[in-house]
């Protein structure tokens, strides 16, 4: 029988998409044509091919990806992403909307982001050692702690992480704590840093909440991916009395009206199940999950999964980005119109960056702080990101992802223009 490719996640362009977003706001924010000519494109994309042995002696070429887009506020950030779908542009896009989301943050750097497109799931942990190391030692003179700093993302972990760090500290000779974030803590990881992405997610519910004068308790959640963002934002939001009605991962999801265990699926799925095994609740899709009855809808797995055909079925009023690009600049347009307020990716989860960027300092400092100091900070960031943000879309009337959009492109335009074209 012939091998079918799986079909990608990837309905449209992602790279197109970043770029039809940044039109919108240079527009709406009255940008230079000339800024957007260079912040359109992506300052440096690699493609290498990474032999692997695999356990049964044969070879795969897998191919990786690690693109820069802008450098201007510093070294580039981003994760690495492992996945069959991984191409180019996704990882270009990626790289972009890192570069908007360091910038909301306040922080000095530009974005990044890497891929590998494979199955993580089909590999044995001594394949995937294999590869990362070979991926590493093609793209070592692209990384580095003043240049180009990577992290987790989709399919990889702080094992990952682990694996590069040392490829590339055994190459210097020494070793190099501030070249990726995400580590273990055994090896130069920050306090904080894993569940870091959904506690920054969760400050920013909380804040929205707080604006809207509603409270966390009893709020209905549907969260879709139960990874490193889904599971912690699930488990946070439960914890603070709002009843998650939904949850999911790759093998589909389970809903429960009166609210699903989420500790019981939490430790399910770390010790290695999927959630489709899991009791206690309706089995739905991952389609069916999006336009589930729920107040608030964080969509925490892969791109794309609200565009314009399924927008108008969204019950939920309120929407935290989780994932990167979840929802279409299409899908965006019906779900404003239908009065959705929408936390954008941007601000929603860029609460991992924050505890990467302070991992990264740590690092370099060779001082490392107490997790209550590391979520005191975060929370700090996020919420003035939260507030110039909402203060933006109030002012000026546009959507909060536009507000969000709007400032970080302005400081990146900014740091541009300050410091001229070279030559
Ligand atoms: P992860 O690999 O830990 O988890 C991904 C989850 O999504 C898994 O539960 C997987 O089963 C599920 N999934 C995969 N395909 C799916 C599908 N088609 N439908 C539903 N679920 C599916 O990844 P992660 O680190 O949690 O990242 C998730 C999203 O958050 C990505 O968009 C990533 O770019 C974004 N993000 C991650 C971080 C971070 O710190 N890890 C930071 C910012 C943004």
């Amino acid at each position: 029988m012939a091998a079918t490719a799986p079909e990608s996640h990837l309905r449209e362009n992602p790279f197109s998409l970043a770029q039809q977003q940044l039109h919108k706001v240079a527009e709406t924010f009255g940008i230079d044509e000339r800024l957007v000519n260079v912040l359109q494109e992506c300052k440096k994309a690699v493609e290498v091919s990474i032999p692997t042995s695999l356990d049964d002696g044969s070879v795969r070429a897998f191919r990786g990806y690690r693109v820069t887009h802008n450098v201007s506020r510093g070294p580039s950030k981003g994760g690495i992403r492992y996945h069959p779908d991984v191409t180019l542009d996704e990882v270009k896009a990626l790289a972009m909307w890192m570069t908007w989301k360091c910038s909301l943050m306040g922080l000095p750097f530009g974005g990044a982001k890497g891929g590998v497109s494979c199955d993580p799931k089909k590999m044995s942990r001594g394949e995937l050692e294999r590869m990362t190391r070979r991926f590493t030692s093609e793209i070592i003179n692209e990384i580095g702690p003043e240049k180009d700093i990577p992290a987790p993302d989709v399919g990889t972990n702080a094992s990952t992480m682990a694996w590069i760090f040392d490829t590339y500290s055994m190459n210097k000779g020494h070793s190099v704590l501030g070249v990726v974030t995400g580590k273990p803590l055994t090896i130069g990881g920050s306090l904080g840093r894993e569940e870091a992405t959904a506690r920054g997610g969760l400050f920013c519910l909380e804040s929205a909440l707080e604006k809207q004068g509603r409270s966390m308790e009893g709020l209905t959640v549907a969260v879709q991916g139960f990874g490193n963002v889904g599971s912690f934002f699930a488990k946070f939001v439960a914890e603070l009395g709002a009843k998650v009605v939904a949850i999911s991962d790759s093998t589909g999801g389970i809903f429960n009206a009166n609210g699903v265990d989420v500790a019981a699926a939490f430790v399910h799925k770390r010790s290695g199940g999927s959630l489709s095994e899991l009791k206690g609740g309706d089995h739905i899709t991952n389609e069916e999950l999006v336009t589930i009855d729920c107040e608030v809808f964080a969509p925490c797995a892969l791109e794309q999964v609200v565009t314009e055909e399924n927008a108008s079925d969204v019950k939920a009023k309120v929407i935290v980005e989780g994932a990167n690009g979840p929802l279409t600049p299409a899908a965006d347009d019906v779900l404003e119109s239908n009065g959705v307020l929408i936390l954008p990716d941007v601000l929603a989860n860029a609460g991992g960056v924050v505890v990467s960027y302070f991992e990264w300092v740590q690092g370099l400092q060779e001082y490392f702080w107490k997790e209550d100091e590391v979520n005191a900070r975060l929370n700090e960031i996020v919420r003035r990101a939260f507030d110039e943000t909402w203060a933006t879309y109030t002012d000026r009337k546009v959507s909060m992802r536009m507000a969000a959009y709007g400032l970080a492109v302005q400081r990146v335009a900014e740091a541009t223009v300050t410091r001229g074209l070279y030559p």
